[in-house]
């Protein structure tokens, strides 16, 4: 048997590389996060892996503003905790005790920024609401949103419903749209139709 390559290139290759979201990662951004690190049969793609893509992947799911600019650091603390997101799904979905570092991780996001929005007054306004997220904390902010939805997907009515995408090289997470379905794409789907395909065949017994 031929040794499998114990590592695949990671790219920071463009996110229209990347599959449609998971089931479930349009309702929760940590889930949509924990997948932006993808295995393809071609090798890893990595949404984050670049202050760039980082920085894109936050604003188009309305986690920055527009103009957001990140710096490696930013980048390197969203990929850390997005680690740690892993591994508390893993987890959960594994029935393990959840690694202490995770849960640390997901406290500190969850109280590093106010999460409420503030009141505040003003001559223009009045009294009125205002979350607070000034430039410098915008990594702070993003990560308090994705820790915010993780500790409720994860204690949520949906925790049930999590699995592993059941297609390799694929290591996507998803909620189960229903019990049989354990992929998280038609891509990944037919790829385990034809590995089982292909496994039947091979598996037929050989006259000696
Ligand atoms: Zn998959």
């Amino acid at each position: 048997m031929r040794a499998m390559k114990e590592t695949v290139p990671v790219t920071d290759a463009p996110a229209h590389l990347a599959p449609p979201p998971a089931p479930g990662a349009e309702r929760h951004p940590a889930l949509d996060f924990a997948n932006s690190a993808l295995v393809l049969p071609s090798g890893g793609l990595d949404l984050l892996g670049s202050p760039d893509s980082a920085a894109q992947w936050l604003v188009e799911r309305g986690l920055a503003p527009a103009d957001a600019r990140l710096q490696e650091v930013c980048a390197g603390r969203l990929r850390d905790f997005r680690q740690q997101v892993r591994a508390l799904l893993v987890s959960r979905i594994t029935a393990l005790p959840a690694p202490p570092e995770a849960l640390t991780a997901v406290n500190e996001a969850l109280t590093s920024v106010p999460s409420a929005p503030l009141l505040r007054w003003d001559e223009a306004q009045g009294l009125h609401r205002a979350q607070p997220h000034p430039t410098d904390r915008l990594v702070d902010h993003a990560l308090a949103v994705l820790a915010a939805d993780a500790a409720d997907l994860l204690t949520g009515p949906d925790a049930e419903r999590l699995a592993t995408c059941g297609s390799a090289p694929c290591t996507r997470h998803l909620l189960r749209t229903h019990a049989a379905r354990h992929w998280c794409s038609v891509r990944c789907g037919d790829r385990a139709r034809a590995a089982r395909a292909y496994a039947r065949r091979t598996a037929q017994p050989k006259t000696a």
